[in-house]
Parts: C-alpha cells; sequence; structure tokens
C-alpha cells in the first residue's frame, strides 16, 4: 500500500490541489494528521474535500476550537480572530463533520496518526528532547504526526533521537529509508502554512513494500492564497507569513 501523508492543511484550498496534482498516481490511500482549517479563507472547499475523499484522519487542535469543542481563549489574537471567522463561515453539514472527527493517536496497517503528541493533541514535539520525553507512549515504530507545521521528525538513535532534516529549499525531494528496529517520528510538513522557512507546501509519500518515505515540497500560488485571506478580512499577517513560510 502506499500513502499520502499531509497535515496542517489550514483551509489552504491551493495548497492542498497543488500537493494533490504533485501526488497524483502514487497512492492508494491519503492520511491526514489534523488541522483541516483555521487561518486560511476556504475552510469549507478543505472540508467539503476532505468528506467526499474520506482520508483516514485524526482531528488538530485547531480542528477541535472551529467546531467549538474547546474555548479559544488561549489561542493567540490572529488565531482568535480567524477560529472565530471559520466557526462562523463553515456550512453546517462542514461543522458537524469536524465536529465528528477522531481524536488520535489513530492506529493504521501497523503505524499511527496522531497530531501533537501521542499523549496530547496540543502539545508539540519540536526537538529530540520532546521526542525522547514521548518515547515510553509510542505504541509502534512508525507515528506520523503534524502540529508543528516543520518538515522532518525524529528517528531513535542510541538512547535518544536524531532529527531528520527537511528537504533542502534548492531540492523537491528528499527519500528516506526507513530503518529497522528504530522508533520513527515522521512529520510530512504542513500543507497550507510550513513554517520551515520554506513556502512550498510540504508533504511525504510513504510506500510500505519498500519502506521508504519520500518528503516533497511543492510550490503553490501563494498570492492567491493570500488574497483571498485578505478579501475575507483576515489579519494581515496570516495572509503575510505564507509568502515567507514562517
Ligand atoms: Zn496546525
Amino acid at each position: 500500500m502506499r500513502f499520502l501523508i499531509i497535515s496542517d492543511l489550514h483551509a489552504n484550498w491551493e495548497a492542498l490541489q497543488a500537493v494533490l496534482e504533485d501526488a497524483e498516481g502514487r497512492y492508494d490511500r491519503i492520511l491526514c494528521a489534523g488541522d483541516l482549517v483555521d487561518y486560511g479563507a476556504d475552510p469549507n472547499a478543505v472540508v467539503d474535500w476532505a468528506r467526499r475523499t474520506a482520508p483516514l484522519l485524526v482531528r488538530g487542535n485547531h480542528d477541535k476550537v472551529c467546531a467549538g469543542l474547546e474555548d479559544m481563549e488561549w489561542f493567540n489574537p490572529a488565531a482568535r480572530i480567524s477560529a472565530a471567522w471559520t466557526l462562523e463561515t463553515l456550512w453546517p453539514a462542514n461543522l458537524e463533520y469536524l465536529r465528528s472527527l477522531p481524536k488520535g493517536p489513530l492506529p493504521v496497517h501497523g503505524f499511527q496518526i496522531l497530531h501533537g503528541s501521542p499523549l496530547d493533541e496540543d502539545e508539540y514535539l519540536i526537538n529530540v528532547h520532546d521526542a525522547r520525553q514521548v518515547l515510553p507512549f509510542l505504541h509502534c515504530s512508525l507515528s506520523f504526526f503534524g502540529h508543528t507545521h516543520l518538515q522532518g521528525g525524529f528517528i531513535s538513535h542510541d538512547g535518544g533521537f536524531e532529527p531528520v532534516p527537511a528537504v533542502p529549499a534548492s531540492q523537491d525531494e528528499r527519500v528516506l529509508e526507513i530503518p529497522g528496529g528504530r522508533q520513527c517520528l515522521i512529520n510530512p510538513g504542513s500543507v497550507g502554512q510550513p513554517r520551515d522557512g520554506d513556502p512550498r507546501a510540504a508533504y511525504v509519500l510513504y510506500s510500505e513494500e519498500e519502506r521508504l518515505l519520500r518528503y516533497r515540497r511543492v510550490p503553490y500560488d501563494v498570492a492567491a492564497a493570500q488574497r483571498k485571506i485578505r478579501a475575507a478580512g483576515l489579519p494581515a499577517r496570516l495572509a503575510n507569513r505564507l509568502a515567507q513560510g514562517e
């Protein structure tokens, strides 16, 4: 089985389209590590796509807040404004779908998908120290996660973890063979709001048979996504940051 692994779409329709075109014909199933909505101006298009396509997915912290399942009080001001706008803008059937998304970790084919950490969907796995903290709670050797919007992840090594670098800016792919006997925490990066300094949409192709991960980056129409964010009256920072990937 070949999987397209995506995360943190954040209502960015242009970025999602670019990823789907780039990956076309190279996967059998789609897995999503959460955050379909918030920040971007196309929550209905993205959630409609998810309802039609039925990927295996877990909810993200922004899905939970935008579905009205959790208070948005602890969000920063820009996130609070966009979460309230998203909650108002979502059509009832799309809101219902968001509310029904399962909390991770979700076991799939001998591996698992989760949003933040195996313990808490709101917790960030940013560095090797964070990865080491959750080692006792990993119930399978391969996990896909998101939330940080940083492509890469961590692979266990000598009782600790080493980081997996993102695709270099000069390339569009980095291939990684999954090592045996190690714990792999793999972050495909963010489709709709990358924060690792590379504005291109990020994702991963995973082949079970070959035990291969292909980290990929694909350019998309950033200006179109920015225009929609501004036209919706959302905070300018949410549009501006897309150009820098931060
Ligand atoms: Zn996110």
